[in-house]
């Protein structure tokens, strides 16, 4: 895709270095964070895993590969745990990294700022001994990034008590045990590599000179003005979705740029174009994918019995796992896919419902293209997000675990769907969406809080530190 930018400068303000974490998720919103300073006429360059690198196409933004110790293979290298590759990645990655800021220094783009990733705290050690300004850009939501930040200092201690209080973060809305990150609470034990990861964010991220969130002013805060707020003195930054569905004014940019899987688009939309106006009820979980296996069945009961027209990203090895005879009965009306280019079927006109894992990329691309969701959390943040989706935001309903169960039965499922697509639940549903997507529209475009703060970080850049 030819990319040009409408507001790019002929000389450069500046020379960023982008430091993502090499999964689909991080590199989502870090792309789209180059392309944006790009169009305020930064320079930018990628810096990440070989591997990663191939799967990045922004011919507006330069790639630099760094070394994680495992090249040309992904992420979740088998027998590799996450510490052993955090450690890995910190061990090589510095190096790596510290080679591209001294390739720049003698030319005359040299580096001014890094913005790296916060699960990968140690780019702030590689740009302070460089002499960079450096910005920890965060990818969960304002409200999961101040919680943890307090499971972090030890303010609320670890693992988290489902016996307790909800916890709360002045300013935010508060959280009961099982809406926290579940890597601090229900799978504190069973995923604590995870955990660590999470928490680790916050070992150095004082020191920052800037601390961006994939959040935009208002969304989590408003209606929680009580005094002072403890949520964590962030940037907000976001929605960081593609200029297209938002303020339109980067050129040509639909898409993030950067995938790691195919997407079958042309299948996509040829069949959602069969299809009338807000019937069909769009299914991700993610990029991983990741249902567990009693719940994969659950939900494709529930598409089964709801009647609704489905369009399914679904990896391989879920389909084998489906229950029997669910592809023949719902072959008139479903179309599975391994992955599809999400923000395009999002934007399709037949899409009446997004049901969905709750991840905060696909929640925000709910959010800001305005499509109702029902929420099928899994793990991590997933929990927090879903509850928002429906006591924060009233854009869908988050279905409901049976009690001590951990899955969510398909009549729920059923139930939800429903209330999104039919009846007078879902022209509220739809009024409250439209308001969120002109929000984020609004934060993006020019003169809106986002677009503000992305500026004061253009005009910082070069100035001493
Ligand atoms: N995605 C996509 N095609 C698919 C499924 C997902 O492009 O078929 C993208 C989606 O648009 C989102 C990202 O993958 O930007 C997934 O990020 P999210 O935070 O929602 O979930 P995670 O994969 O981190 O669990």
């Amino acid at each position: 895709m030819a990319e040009t930018t409408t507001t790019a400068k002929t000389s450069s303000k500046g020379h960023v270095l982008v430091l993502p974490y090499p999964v689909q998720g991080h590199l989502n919103p870090m792309v789209q964070f180059a392309k944006r300073l790009v169009s305020k006429g930064v320079k930018v360059t990628i810096a990440t895993t070989t591997y990663t690198a191939s799967s990045i196409s922004t011919p507006s933004v330069s790639l630099e590969p760094i070394s994680d110790g495992h090249d040309f293979i992904p992420i979740g290298v088998p027998g590799v745990s996450i510490d052993a590759y955090s450690e890995s990645f910190k061990l090589h990655g510095s190096q790596t990294l510290t080679r591209v800021i001294s390739k720049f220094k003698s030319t005359d783009s040299p580096i001014d700022s890094l913005v790296y990733d916060s699960f990968l705290p140690w780019g702030l050690e590689v740009a302070r001994s460089n002499s960079l300004s450096a910005a920890a850009f965060f990818t969960n939501n304002l409200t999961v990034c101040s919680v943890l930040r307090k499971f972090a200092s030890g303010e609320f201690p670890l693992p988290a008590d489902p016996a307790s209080a909800p916890y709360l973060v002045r300013g935010l809305p508060a959280l009961s045990y099982d809406e926290l990150p579940s890597f601090v609470g229900r799978h504190s034990s069973s995923h604590a590599e995870h955990g660590r990861v999470l928490l680790n964010q916050f070992r150095n991220d004082e020191d920052a000179d800037w601390l961006f969130v994939n959040g935009f002013e208002g969304l989590e805060t408003q209606g929680c003005e009580v005094g002072e707020s403890e949520a964590m003195k962030a940037t907000l930054i976001g929605p960081m979705i593609p200029s297209a569905y938002l303020d339109g004014r980067i050129k040509d940019d639909k898409g993030y740029g950067s995938s790691l899987m195919k997407p079958l688009s042309e299948e996509c939309m040829e069949w959602l174009d069969t299809k009338l106006s807000k019937s069909v009820v769009f299914v991700s979980f993610g990029s991983f994918g990741i249902l567990f296996e009693k719940q994969l069945a659950e939900v494709a009961k529930a598409l089964q019995e709801s009647n609704f027209n489905f369009l399914w990203v679904i990896k391989e090895a879920h389909i084998a796992k489906l229950p029997e005879g669910f592809v023949e009965a719902t072959k008139d009306r479903a179309l599975l896919v391994s992955w599809c280019n999400q923000l395009e079927v999002l934007a399709h006109g037949s899409i009446g419902c997004f049901l969905t894992h709750c991840g905060w990329n696909s929640t925000l691309e709910g959010l800001s293209l305005g499509v109702p969701m029902v929420g099928v959390p899994q793990w991590s943040d997933q929990m927090n997000d879903a509850k928002f989706v429906e006591e924060v935001w009233r854009v869908g309903y988050r279905a409901k675990e049976e009690a001590g169960g951990g899955v969510v039965k398909s009549d729920e499922v059923v139930r939800c769907l429903k209330g999104v697509m039919e009846g007078e639940s879902s022209v509220e549903i739809r009024e409250s969406s439209k308001k969120w997507k002109d929000l984020a529209v609004k934060a993006m475009s020019e003169g809106g809080s986002s677009d503000r703060s992305i500026n004061e970080f253009v005009e910082s850049l070069g100035k001493k530190h």
